[in-house]
């Protein structure tokens, strides 16, 4: 079949296999790719895709701890497949096993972790640090059940632990009300804990940022103010708290899109998060001025990798009858890692 555009693959790969192919897309993923998946979304939104699909096979094209978070919810017979294994995550490359192990230890010198801290974490994690999560009984959670999420777990336990992202930790204790002096923050690479602040921390955060939500500076707020007056700043989650702070509004990847989607005809956005969401943002709302808040809009490379002949030589294979690029996790991962995954749909959807 080579030669045909990805355009056809899909049809193609849709008119023989029917409703055992389901193709995933994450919103930063390039156009096209976006215009021929079944269901483009956020995080959440695609794990309960993934979840509630009777599929065979799950082609995720997004990156590799999504659709490692697809195939711990797949169920007996499906199979999920990722078009670039080699699509990772800045953020979810700051934390590993070990080093929450490590802090697991450290913590136990100064309390009782196992009674008094839940331990919960962000989707953008591999599947062996939400196996740790799952079983100390804590839960995943995305930027849209993030609030939701560490809410029920203060009321489980005195302490929460939340990886990888400090930022969105922060965003979301503010949120809640929880003092900066209430919250301490790990740093895997300078393993000493500063006991006194560790003792008293009701949140304690791992050190890990996203590379891309990273780059919004405060400066570009007052900047986009002062170039653009009326202009409504939006900006995710994992952008640092004083750009938050600064932001008119402040959601989750599918919170910015209906946000600026409901606006009123000749507004201005300003948007804090990965450049080609925002420029299909602009595209999809051309009565809108729609642009990235910062000067040099970032984007995310691992995002970037999959293009339109990765995925359709995923649907050549699957044609062919070949698996090619299958994501999975042994059992004695998969099951504590699901465990996790089931409690943050548990709590979203109460
Ligand atoms: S945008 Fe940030 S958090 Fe999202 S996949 Fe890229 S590096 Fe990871």
């Amino acid at each position: 079949m080579g030669g045909l555009a990805v355009a056809d693959v899909v049809a193609e790969a849709r008119r023989v296999l029917g409703e055992m192919l389901l193709i995933l897309a994450h919103h930063y993923q390039r156009d096209e790719i976006v215009d021929v998946a079944d269901f483009r979304g956020d995080s959440l939104e695609l794990s309960r895709r993934a979840a509630a699909s009777a599929a065979r096979w799950i082609v995720f094209c997004g990156v590799h701890f999504m659709a490692e978070t697809a195939a711990v919810l797949a169920r007996e017979g499906q199979r999920v497949l990722i078009p670039r294994e080699d699509a990772g995550c800045f953020l979810a490359h700051t934390i590993d096993y070990p080093s929450l192990v490590e802090l697991w230890r450290a913590l136990s010198g100064i309390m009782d972790p196992d009674r008094e801290v839940l331990p919960v974490a962000y989707v953008n994690t591999t599947a062996d640090v939400k196996a740790f999560v799952g079983e100390k009984g804590g839960a995943c959670c995305t930027s849209s059940s993030a609030e939701a999420v560490l809410r029920w777990a203060f009321s489980q336990r005195p302490r929460v632990l939340f990886v990888p992202d400090q930022y969105l930790g922060r965003n979301t204790a503010r949120r809640l009300g929880i003092p900066d002096d209430d919250i301490a923050v790990w740093d895997p690479r300078f393993p000493d804990l500063d006991r006194e602040r560790f003792a008293r921390a009701r949140l304690i955060l791992w050190r890990g940022t996203c590379n891309v939500h990273v780059r919004f500076l405060p400066e570009d707020v007052e900047r986009v103010r002062r170039e653009r007056p009326g202009v409504r700043v939006v900006v995710h989650p994992e952008c640092r708290p004083e750009v938050v702070e600064l932001a008119d509004e402040v959601g989750s990847t599918s919170y910015i899109i209906r946000t600026v989607s409901a606006s009123p005809p000749g507004s201005a956005w300003a948007v804090g998060t990965e450049e080609r969401l925002v420029a299909r943002l602009n595209k999809e709302n051309p009565d809108k001025e729609v642009f990235s808040l910062a000067e040099v809009p970032p984007f995310c490379s691992y995002m970037s990798l999959t293009r339109p002949g990765d995925l359709a030589a995923i649907l050549e294979g699957l044609l062919r009858g070949e698996e090619r690029n299958v994501v999975e996790v042994p059992p004695e991962i998969r099951d504590p890692a699901r465990a996790a995954l089931e409690r943050m749909l548990e709590i979203t959807s109460a």
